[in-house]
């Protein structure tokens, strides 16, 4: 099964080898969807972990045990239409193609299915349209 989870590093965890040791100790794969360090030296990363329920308990239980806060609110995102002016800007961000614009009439398109909720596209809209919708994993 997989976990989507917003990891907040405080600045001295930033170095820690999160996905080496989630690999190694828990039979976790991280995939990183975003990582972002602030200039106070503090980061964010969101991460899709893959493994079976177990392994994924014990590995997040590790992780707060060395002190990264774990946001485990689900997303999906969403489009206001209203004020989307089908710029295609955002199309440019997606690594995954749930964005695109194109023929026959030039709109933005967005396929949910093959959106990993990475959530670059939302900064890169000049207009404010798209959005995180949080909900809580079960
Ligand atoms: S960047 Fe914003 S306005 Fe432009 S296509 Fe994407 S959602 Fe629409
Ligand atoms: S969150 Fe935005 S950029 Fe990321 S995959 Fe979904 S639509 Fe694309």
């Amino acid at each position: 099964m997989k976990h989507r989870l917003t990891i907040h590093f405080p600045s001295e965890a930033v170095h820690q080898p999160i996905t080496y040791r989630l690999a190694v100790d828990f039979d976790v794969a991280a995939k990183i969807l975003r990582a972002q360090i602030s200039p106070n030296r503090s980061g964010t990363m969101v991460v899709e972990l893959s493994g079976d329920i177990d392994e994924l308990a014990a590995a997040e239980h590790w992780l707060e045990g060395i002190g990264l806060e774990l946001d485990r609110a689900q997303g999906e995102i969403r489009i206001d239409r209203e004020r989307c002016v089908d710029c295609g800007l955002c199309t440019s961000v997606c690594p995954s193609g749930a964005l695109a614009i194109g023929l026959p009439d030039w709109r933005l398109g967005f396929d949910a299915q093959r959106c990993l909720v990475c959530e670059q596209c939302i900064p890169s809209c000049p207009f404010e349209a798209i959005n995180l919708v949080l909900t809580t994993r079960c």
